[in-house]
């Protein structure tokens, strides 16, 4: 899954753009997930589900024709990321409102460092360029294992050149693809042996059940630790 962000100041386009890209992408067939930072919270007052939270529920579950997760704390890109990899894989995720994150974004106001193009105005006919930077320059999750299997020498490196346009054909080679592992919620890099090595390991345990009538697409292992009261 690759990440793109759309910055920029309150009321500058930044939904809109969001909305283009999520339509561009989808007509094209890609499968995308979006993430909204806010500073203001996003349940409604006085609806069931905030009642639960005010009563001192640390997880809250809307369920029905949506579902959706409330936590009463904030989690880091990082953390979202392993989340819906979990979930359920898609091609692209669109984060917007996030200030600081080292992945290649658009600007509907001020750039930064790690912006592919400034969009103001934001023009219709503009979005087929802006889906092209996105298939060309964006990148998955930066994981700081500066293994240099892309031919750089770092991640952030890597990071730099692929926002700028000399690393189009170049991808992470150690992205999550075979197993992910999340310690405290929290994804730990791992190298391609080191995934394949427990992808392999997991799988020949389970083979070894009985689940001939499933046909597996993914296993979720959770290990929990007993924490002291
Ligand atoms: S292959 Fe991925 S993890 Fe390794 S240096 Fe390049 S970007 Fe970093």
């Amino acid at each position: 899954m690759k990440i793109v962000g759309v910055t920029g100041t309150k009321d500058s386009g930044k939904t809109v753009l969001v909305e283009k890209l999520v339509e561009g992408l989808a007509g094209e067939g890609y499968r995308t997930a979006t993430l909204k930072h806010s500073h203001v919270g996003f349940d409604f007052p006085g609806r069931d589900t905030d009642r639960h939270r005010k009563a001192g529920a640390e997880i809250v579950v809307g369920a029905g024709r949506e579902t959706f997760f409330l936590l009463e704390r904030e989690l880091d890109l990082e953390e979202i990321v392993a989340v819906i990899d979990v979930l359920d894989g898609v091609d692209f995720l669109i984060v917007e409102g996030f200030k600081s994150m080292e992945y290649a974004n658009f600007s509907t106001s001020t750039p930064n460092e790690f912006t592919l193009k400034v969009v103001d105005p934001f023009k219709l006919e503009d979005v087929d360029e802006l889906i092209d930077l996105i298939k060309r320059r964006s990148y998955g999750l930066l994981q700081g294992l500066d293994c240099g299997k892309c031919g750089f020498k770092s991640c952030s490196e890597f990071a730099a050149s692929k926002v700028r346009g000399y690393a189009d054909e170049v991808d992470c080679r150690s992205q999550p693809e075979k197993a992910l592992l999340r310690i405290n919620g929290r994804p730990v890099p791992m190298n391609p042996f080191v995934q394949e090595f427990i992808s392999k390991t997991v799988l020949g345990m389970v083979d070894a059940l009985d689940t001939e009538n499933l046909k597996i697409e993914k296993v979720d292992l959770i290990i929990k630790v007993q924490r002291n009261r």
